[in-house]
């Protein structure tokens, strides 16, 4: 005999799978979801019951985040990232970010890389109910090529720092995959492109050949692990498609080939527009560089037009919303996918509350079992006070979160009590801009006149 079962009456019900939204009664326990719809006095015979009353309400799946980095703990830069972190609080800090994002109605992610090869220690905390936290599939490092990623020459040439690995040879590929495997990852992650100096200007470039690609993919699926793609240009989502990648992340400047080849795989999509449409939207309040919020303007606005032809054609598309950075905080955002996925893409607000939902549990690998209200899913469940269908903003107020149920209980709405600085933590610049010569002077000439 299982604990009491709960049951949210009379809310409107949202499946998560896009059907028209019904008001009903959602009955549910920690073995999964029981009834939902109309729920008889039979239901309820021989066991004590929590009734919440849900008139007015929201009755919906917990939101999925398909890209979150738990680990980064929101870096003001790479450097910061690679060089200021220490493994042991790392781990610490994580558990504690992980708190805040279940606390703003996500109730499961996927982190695909994590610093120091945490994901498989949070995950199994996590699993355990030892710390508090949604549910969490995961990565170990990323692959990389001695060409690095996004991150350039602050990677090493051989070997690991931050939440990448490099592997220099067809051997180390094998070795690496499996040893991932071994520790118990849910993915394995390749950075397909990268940043390159002196090619800037073409933004990523591919950085993995096609053969390498498919050497990833059958080491990992003989071992029945799938693969997950970084792909920010043309010819990395077309390679990683074709050689049977189970999920790409961004695909952002798909070409036609790109596209067909994406099309021809039905790989899933997460396209992550949330931190680009940050920058190009709020930079102005972290004082972004003005170059960077055009560039990632422009990568939101090409990237939607193809990422809308591959849906047209039945690609899934998974919100994702690159959380952990310092533009993309923790528990903040997550929303915003979904927001973006409206606006940018053109989904009503009920295909989007599916991608970031029954569509996104692809990334928790638990398709078909989470991420809609039917009988017999795990009940990861939100009661919203409002509807998101009138207004997906809502869905970042997090007072308007009234209850978050994890595996068939409730989420402790107790927020993580606020952080003081760590020592060595962040980076300290001694200073933001170079002090001149004729800036003193302008400083002495301006007090002078102040005084004359
Ligand atoms: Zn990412």
């Amino acid at each position: 005999m299982t604990g009491p079962a709960v049951l949210l009456e009379n809310g409107q019900v949202i499946d998560g799978l896009g059907h028209a939204p019904r008001i009903g009664s959602v009955l549910f326990d920690e073995t999964g979801i029981l009834r939902v719809g109309t729920v008889t006095p039979e239901d309820l015979a021989n066991r004590p019951v929590t009734r919440i009353d849900a008139t007015g309400k929201t009755i919906m799946p917990g939101l999925i985040d398909a890209h979150c980095h738990v680990t980064f703990d929101e870096p003001h830069s790479n450097d910061e990232l690679f060089f200021h972190r220490r493994p042991g609080l790392a781990a610490i800090i994580a558990a504690y970010n992980a708190n805040k994002v279940l606390q703003a109605g996500v109730t499961g992610f996927l982190d695909a890389d994590c610093i120091f090869d945490l994901g498989v220690d949070l995950r199994d905390a996590l699993e355990a109910n030892v710390v508090p936290g949604p549910r969490m599939s995961t990565g170990g490092y990323v692959l990389l090529t001695g060409v690095g990623g996004t991150a350039g020459r602050l990677l090493p040439d051989s070997g690991t720092r931050g939440y990448g690995v490099v592997v220099g040879s067809r051997d180390e590929i094998v070795r690496e995959v499996r040893r991932q495997i071994k520790l118990g990852v849910d993915w394995v992650k390749v950075h397909v492109t990268g940043v390159i100096p002196r090619q800037k200007h073409a933004g990523e470039i591919q950085v993995w050949s096609y053969d390498d690609l498919r050497l990833v993919v059958d080491t990992a699926h003989q071992l029945g692990i799938p693969v997950v793609g970084h792909c920010r240009n043309a010819s990395s989502a077309r390679d990683a498609a074709r050689a049977g990648f189970d999920l790409l992340l961004h695909a952002t400047f798909m070409d036609d080939e790109a596209l067909a080849a994406v099309v021809d795989a039905r790989v899933p999509i997460v396209p992550t527009l949330t931190f680009q449409a940050n920058l190009a939207d709020h930079g102005d309040l972290v004082n972004a560089a003005p170059e960077l919020r055009e560039i990632f303007r422009r990568e939101i606005e090409h990237g939607a037009v193809m990422l809308r032809r591959a849906y047209d054609a039945g690609v899934p598309l998974l919100c994702g919303s690159e959380s952990g950075f310092a533009l993309t905080p923790y528990g903040e955002w997550h929303f915003r996918e979904l927001q973006l996925f409206v606006e940018e893409f053109g989904m009503t607000p009920l295909e989007a509350i599916r991608a970031a939902t029954s569509e996104a549990a692809r990334a928790l690998k638990l398709y078909g079992r989470t991420g809609a209200l039917v009988e017999g899913y795990l009940a990861d469940i939100l009661v919203i006070d409002g509807d998101p269908l009138e207004n997906i903003r809502i869905l970042g107020d997090k007072r308007r979160i009234e209850h978050i149920f994890l595996n068939g209980l409730p989420v402790s709405r107790e927020p993580p009590r606020t952080r003081r600085p760590i020592s060595g933590w962040r980076v300290s610049p001694f200073a933001e801009r170079i002090l001149t010569w004729e800036m003193a002077e302008a400083k002495a000439r301006a007090s002078s006149r102040d005084q004359a």
